[in-house]
C-alpha cells in the first residue's frame, strides 16, 4: 500500500474551538518525522453530500459522517463501534480509483466509542478514544476527553498525534520491546505511543509528557522519519 496519498479529514462536530487541534497535530508530526513532501490534505468538514438524505428521510450510504456513524452504531450500548466504523472506511465506495483513490481518513466524532476486541479480554474500561487501520483511517471519539476539568484542545492534538502515528505503522513490528496488547503495538518508552485507556486521567498524563519531554521518544521518532522518507520515495 501506498505511504503518500491524500489525508481526508471528516467530522460530525461541525464547529467547535478545539477543532485547529487536529491540525495543529498534523503539523507537528510532519515536523517530527521531517516530512519533505507533505501529505495533500482535504478537510470535508462535517460530511455531508448533497443527497445525503433520499426522499423517505433515510441516511444514503457513504454520503454523509452521520451515516458512518450511524451504521457502526451498537443500539444496546448506545456506542459507536470502532471495528465496524473502520471497516466502513476501508471498504467505502470513494477508494475506487476513478473516484478519490486510496487515501488516509481521519474521523473525528462526538459520540462515545468502544473497541469490540478490547471488550473481550484485557479491558479496564468500556470505552474507546481512537482506533485506526494500518495506512488507511484513524477515528477519534471527543466524548471522554472533553472533560469539564480537563484541556479538551490538548488532549484531542496528543489524541490525534497517536493516531496519525499508529496509522503510519509506528511502532512497528520490528522492534523487541514495544507492549503488545490483543493486535496493538505500544511504545514502552515515555512517549505518546504508550498505552492509553482511562479518559481524561491517562490523556492528562500523556499530553503532560508531550509538552515537558516532546511527543515521541527516539526510537518512535526514528521510525516516523523513515515512514516520510519512504513515502517522499515513492513515484507519482
Ligand atoms: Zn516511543
Amino acid at each position: 500500500m501506498r505511504r503518500h496519498k491524500s489525508l481526508n479529514l471528516m467530522n460530525n462536530k461541525g464547529f467547535w474551538p478545539e477543532k485547529v487541534a487536529i491540525v495543529d497535530a498534523i503539523k507537528d508530526i510532519l515536523t517530527l518525522g521531517k516530512c519533505r513532501r507533505p501529505l495533500p490534505i482535504k478537510d470535508y468538514g462535517f460530511y455531508r453530500d448533497v443527497s445525503w438524505r433520499n426522499e423517505d428521510n433515510d441516511l444514503v450510504p457513504y454520503q454523509s459522517a452521520d451515516w458512518y456513524v450511524y451504521e457502526a452504531l451498537d443500539e444496546e450500548r448506545m456506542q459507536v463501534d470502532s471495528r465496524r466504523i473502520l471497516a466502513s472506511l476501508r471498504t467505502e465506495p470513494w477508494r475506487r480509483e476513478d473516484l478519490l483513490g486510496d487515501h488516509y481518513d481521519l474521523f473525528i466524532m462526538a459520540e462515545d466509542m468502544f473497541d469490540p476486541d478490547r471488550t473481550r479480554g484485557l479491558s479496564r474500561v468500556d470505552y474507546s478514544v481512537g482506533r485506526s487501520a494500518p495506512l488507511t483511517a484513524a477515528v477519534i471519539s471527543t466524548y471522554r476527553i472533553e472533560h469539564i476539568w480537563g484541556l479538551p484542545y490538548s488532549y484531542l492534538k496528543t489524541e490525534v498525534m497517536r493516531q496519525l502515528c499508529f496509522m503510519f505503522g509506528v511502532p512497528g513490528q520490528a522492534r523487541e520491546d514495544l507492549l503488545a496488547e490483543g493486535d496493538r503495538l505500544y511504545c514502552p518508552n515515555v512517549c505518546i505511543l504508550r498505552p492509553a485507556h482511562v479518559a481524561p486521567d491517562d490523556w492528562e498524563r500523556l499530553t503532560e509528557d508531550r509538552l515537558a519531554k516532546g511527543a515521541l521518544c527516539e526510537q518512535c521518532t526514528g521510525e516516523l522519519r523513515e515512514f516520510f522518507e519512504q513515502a517522499a520515495g515513492e513515484e507519482g
